[in-house]
């Protein structure tokens, strides 16, 4: 078998396949890229397909909507980066992805759009659109964002990015002059808005919502805490049902018992694991950047000089064990949060769930929930390198 291209035949994968938000033991048929059938217990032998693949978790490709860079590369304007991290992604069980870019100037973001029409797509996990982190941001909540570049944002930047087919999704601060207004403009486009690094009062947090966001970015960071009597931006993600959580469960973006929080109060439907990961991710301590900001990175975080956050260092995978390490949720049930989830958000139909008509983006994973290979549109890598 010519391992790039399993699914041009008729494959079976048996194991326990997540369905909906459980592992039930089944079998899943591919062929052609497509996930052809879902069959609950195991195929008689007299039915399988010539090839046959056993492992003891199957779930579809996790999905990540907040990656700035990876593997010593940053998300920008030369697609060879983009490439990189989607070959790297492959050792995670991560099939799609955001490039994320983190405010930048004006004519920073013109290459990278023209970038978007250049990038190789084929031999990957699939980069599904442009995540604009900033710069319609606050400066009070500005993070590792440079605020020279959030104070120079202009309408006319705005409005260059209407024009565009590549940007799935952007993140933005609500209470901004003219931010409920943005929103309601990306929203009208198609394009998923995401409420974040963000001084608003829970008002003006609701507010956004009202106007179309769907999203809150890294919750906890970046954003107003909570406080009883004004309860800000924090608890306005907690309690409103139409808005999904993006959560970094790496113990040092979000304390194990916030993660605990944040998914009693809004079910695993209403979180999507997300990295936030940068430049240095794969690759360990050293000193790496950060849109032109050196950062110092060791064995566990990212920071600025001044001690400032500036992304993670967290894998996909590594997510989800922490997340069923910290919480009560189940693996299955932490995989739907990096797969239904975040495909749901983006409106992607054809990923994220193991059903009859799906690409076929499957993650295989051992029983400790270590990626043993990742098969994306039905091309199979071989083992995982990097688990
Ligand atoms: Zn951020």
């Amino acid at each position: 078998i010519n391992p790039h291209y399993l699914f041009n035949t008729l494959t079976a994968i048996r194991g326990s396949l997540l369905l909906g938000t459980r592992l039930e033991p089944g079998t899943l048929v591919a062929e052609a890229g497509r996930i052809t059938r879902i069959v609950r217990g195991h195929l008689p032998d007299g039915n399988l397909p010539p090839t046959i693949i056993d492992a003891d978790i199957v779930s579809p490709g996790l999905i990540d909507l907040q990656v700035n860079g990876a593997f010593g590369v940053e998300v920008g304007p030369n697609p060879a980066d983009i490439d990189r991290i989607s070959r790297g992604f492959l050792a995670y069980g991560v099939t799609a992805w955001l490039p994320t870019v983190v405010t930048a100037p004006a004519d920073f973001y013109p290459p990278v759009f023209a970038m978007w029409e250049r990038i190789d797509t084929a031999a990957g996990a699939v980069p599904l659109g442009l995540h604009l982190e900033g710069p319609f941001l606050s400066p009070q909540k500005k993070g590792a964002h440079r605020l020279e570049c959030i104070e120079a944002a202009s309408d006319d930047l705005f409005a260059s990015w209407l024009e565009q087919d590549s940007i799935a999704l952007v993140t933005l601060a609500p209470e901004r002059e003219g931010g409920l207004d943005r929103i309601r403009q990306l929203v009208d486009r198609g394009i998923l808005v995401s409420l974040g690094h963000t001084n608003a009062t829970y008002e003006e947090f609701i507010a956004g919502i009202d106007a179309g966001a769907r999203k809150a970015t890294h919750l906890y960071n970046a954003m107003t805490a909570i406080h009883h009597r004004a309860p800000g931006a924090m608890v306005a993600t907690l309690v409103d049902k139409r808005v999904t959580a993006g959560l970094i469960p790496d113990g040092i973006h979000s304390h194990p018992a916030t993660i605990r929080l944040a998914i009693a109060a809004k079910g695993i439907d209403r979180i999507a694991i997300v990295t936030d990961m940068m430049a240095a991710t794969g690759l360990g301590p050293g000193t790496y950047t950060l849109a032109t900001r050196q950062v110092t990175v060791d064995d566990t975080s990212a920071r600025l000089d001044d001690g400032t956050l500036a992304g993670s260092i967290l894998t996909m995978d590594q997510a989800i064990r922490n997340v069923v390490a910290w919480s009560e949720v189940t693996p299955g049930e932490a995989l739907h949060m990096a797969t239904a989830v975040p495909a749901r958000l983006l409106g992607d139909d054809r990923r994220g769930q193991l059903v009859a008509g799906a690409r076929a983006d499957i993650a295989l994973w051992d029983r400790s929930l270590h990626v043993v290979e990742t098969i994306v549109g039905g091309r199979s890598t071989g083992a995982a390198s990097g688990a």
